[in-house]
C-alpha cells in the first residue's frame, strides 16, 4: 500500500534544487514544513511553508542545535501507518503524519577540508537533528519517502506524478538504503576527523600538518554502475566515483559509443590516461594488462600512434589507447585498423566518430584534459588498507646529475627525459628503451632487474627495432652492474636511473668502462 504524500518536511544545507522540489510538491497540494534557512528561501519565492517551530510550538534554540528534535516531528515520521495504536497516539498528542522528508546534512567535509580548520567550527558542523530525521524516515520507509540527494528530487516527483501522488515501495526502500549510507559516511567523516586529533587533547594547533591525515572513511563514493564481473568472471564488481573528483580524472569520462566498460577496461584506461596526460607534445599510450606496450610523442596524434604501435604490435592487439589531443579522422582511420578495446581522448572530430561508428564494439571515451589529482591512493591488504599520497613527482632536467665521464648530447637528454616519464608508468622492475620520442622495448613486472632488461631487448628485437644509440630508463637503481651490461650490449648509449645503490660506484664505473652516459634522478618510481 502506497500512501499519498500529503505533508513534507524540507530541511537542507545544500539548497540545490530545493525550490523546484517545493514547487512540484506544492503544485500537488502537499503541505510543506521547513526549518529556518530553508523556510526563508522558499517563502521568499512565494511558496507557502510552515516553520517547524510553529508545528512544535517550540522555537529553534541554541543557535540551531535544537530545531527539529521534537515528538511532533519525530512522531510524525516514525508512526507506523499500519498500527492502530500508533495512529491513536498521533491523535492523542496532536501529531500530524510526515510522509516525505528531504534533508541533507551540514557540510562537515567542507568545513574540515583545508588545514586552517578551527575545532569550534568543525564541532558546530556536526549535524544532529538532520541525521536523526534521516534515520527515522529511513527506518520507517514503508510509510515515508526520504531524499538525501538533490539528484533524487526529480525522480521522486516524477514518480508521484504517475502514481497518484505516492512513491512506490521499491523506490522508498532504495532511498532508505541510500539514506543510511549517507549518515554512515557522515559519521565516518566525523570519526576520522576526531581520530586525527588524538593525542592532542582536541587542540588543532598541536596537530602538525593535519591535512596529511587521510580522511579515508569520509571518502564520498557514489556507485556509477554494477559490472558484469570483476577481474575474472567469477568475481562480482562495481565502479564507484568519488564526489569532487578532479575534472580530468578517469571517472569523469563520457562514453560516446561501444559496449559497457569492464572492470579491466577501467583499470587499464586509468593507467593509459594518467600516463598520456604527463606529456606536453601530442602523445599516444597503448596499455595492455596495466603496462604500456607503446608510448610515443609526435608532431600530431597520427604520428604518435604509429610510433607507439610500432613498439610492440603483437601486444597492442586488444589494447587500450589514449591520446592527449583532439583525435582527427586520419588518426581514427589508423587506429580502427587494429583490434582495440577502448580509445580515450579529450575530444574526437565528428569524422573520427564516424570512422569508429563502423566498429560499434570500440568504446570511445572523452575526458577533459586537465591536471589535478586525488589526494590518496589505496591498496587493500588482508585485514587492512595501505594509504599513500599518489606518485606525482615529475623530475625536471635541472634536478638530474650527470655522473658518467661522458656528457649527454641534446638528443640524448631528450630521449632520457622521455624514457624516465615512461618508466614511471611501467610496473616494477621497469626497464624501458627509448629513442626519438618512442618506446623501443619495455621490460615490465619482473622480479629481477636484469630479467626486465633482457625482456625489453628481446621485445625490441621481436618488433624489428634496433636499439643502437637508444636511451634506457630504470625505475629504481641497478643493484649490480649485470643489468647495465645487458642494456649496453643491446645498444643503449645512455642510461637514466635514481642511483642510491650500495654499489653505485661499481655501476658508474661500469658505465664509464662501456663509454656510455649515466645520469641520476635521485627519485625512484616503483609501481606495483
Ligand atoms: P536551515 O538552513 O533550514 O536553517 O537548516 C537546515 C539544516 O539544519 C539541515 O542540514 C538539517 O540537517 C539541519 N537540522 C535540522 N534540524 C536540526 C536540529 O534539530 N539540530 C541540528 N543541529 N541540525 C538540524
Amino acid at each position: 500500500h502506497n500512501p499519498t504524500i500529503k505533508r513534507a518536511l524540507l530541511s537542507v544545507s545544500d539548497k540545490t534544487g530545493i525550490l523546484e522540489l517545493a514547487q512540484a510538491l506544492h503544485a500537488r497540494g502537499v503541505e510543506i514544513l521547513s526549518t529556518g534557512g530553508t523556510a526563508k528561501l522558499l517563502a521568499e519565492k512565494g511558496i507557502p511553508v510552515k516553520e517547524v517551530s510553529s508545528v512544535t510550538g517550540f522555537p529553534e534554540i541554541m543557535d540551531g542545535r535544537v530545531k527539529t528534535l521534537h515528538p511532533k516531528i519525530h512522531g510524525g515520521i516514525l508512526a507506523r501507518r499500519d498500527l492502530q495504536s500508533h495512529l491513536d497516539a498521533m491523535t492523542t498528542h496532536g501529531i500530524g503524519a510526515i510522509d516525505l522528508v528531504a534533508v541533507n546534512l551540514y557540510p562537515f567535509d567542507q568545513a574540515t577540508a583545508g588545514d586552517q580548520v578551527k575545532l569550534e567550527d568543525a564541532i558546530e558542523n556536526i549535524d544532529i537533528g538532520g541525521p536523526a530525521m534521516v534515520r527515522a524516515s529511513a527506518k520507517n520507509y514503508t510509510g515515508v519517502t526520504i531524499i538525501v540527494e538533490p539528484a533524487d528530487y526529480a525522480r521522486v516527483t516524477e514518480e508521484m506524478g504517475s502514481n497518484n501522488g505516492a512513491t512506490t515501495l521499491k523506490t522508498r526502500a532504495s532511498l532508505s538504503a541510500k539514506a543510511f549510507a549517507h549518515t554512515a559516511r557522515y559519521d565516518g567523516a566525523i570519526a576520522a576527523f576526531l581520530t586525527s586529533l588524538q593525542g592532542t587533547e582536541g587542540d588543532l594547533n598541536d596537530v602538525p600538518a593535519r591535512h596529511e591525515y587521510p580522511n579515508v572513511l569520509g571518502l564520498q563514493l557514489h556507485k556509477v554502475q554494477d559490472m558484469r564481473y570483476g577481474e575474472n568472471p567469477h568475481q562480482s564488481a562495481a565502479f564507484y566515483r568519488e564526489a569532487n573528483a578532479p575534472e580530468g580524472a578517469l571517472a569523469n569520462y563520457t562514453q560516446l559509443q561501444g559496449k559497457e566498460l569492464s572492470f579491466n577496461n577501467i583499470a587499464d584506461s586509468d593507467a593509459a590516461w594518467e600516463c598520456v596526460k604527463t606529456f606536453d607534445a601530442p602523445a599516444c599510450v597503448i596499455i595492455k594488462h596495466a603496462n604500456p606496450c607503446g608510448v610515443a610523442v609526435g608532431h600530431d596524434t597520427l604520428q604518435a600512434y604509429q610510433k607507439a604501435f610500432q613498439t610492440d604490435p603483437t601486444s597492442a592487439f586488444g589494447g587500450i589507447i589514449a591520446f592527449n589531443r583532439h583525435v582527427t579522422r586520419e588518426t581514427a582511420e589508423a587506429v580502427a585498423k587494429q583490434f582495440v578495446e577502448v580509445v580515450i581522448a579529450p575530444s574526437f572530430d565528428a569524422q573520427a566518430r564516424e570512422v569508429f561508428s563502423a566498429k560499434q564494439n570500440v568504446r570511445l571515451l572523452e575526458i577533459p584534459l586537465s591536471v589535478g589529482s586525488h589526494r590518496f591512493d589505496f591498496k587493500r591488504v588482508g585485514g587492512g588498507m595501505l594509504v599513500q599520497t599518489p606518485d606525482l613527482k615529475n623530475v625536471q632536467q635541472a634536478d638530474i646529475r650527470v655522473v658518467s665521464k661522458r656528457q649527454p648530447t641534446e638528443q640524448q637528454w631528450a630521449d632520457l627525459m622521455f624514457a624516465w616519464r615512461c618508466a614511471k608508468f611501467v610496473k616494477s622492475n621497469a626497464i624501458v628503451f627509448c629513442k626519438d620520442g618512442m618506446t623501443m622495448g619495455v621490460g615490465a613486472g619482473q622480479m629481477s632487474r636484469v630479467d626486465s632488461a633482457r625482456i625489453a631487448s628481446i621485445k625490441a628485437q621481436n618488433a624489428g627495432l634496433t636499439l643502437a644509440d637508444s636511451a634506457v630508463a630504470s625505475d629504481a637503481f641497478f643493484p649490480f652492474r649485470d643489468g647495465l651490461d645487458v642494456v649496453v650490449d643491446a645498444g643503449a648509449s645512455c642510461v637514466i636511473q635514481p642511483g642510491g645503490s650500495m654499489r653505485d660506484e661499481e655501476v658508474i664505473s661500469a658505465a664509464d668502462e662501456r663509454n656510455i652516459v649515466m645520469v641520476l634522478t635521485g627519485v625512484r618510481h616503483f609501481r606495483h
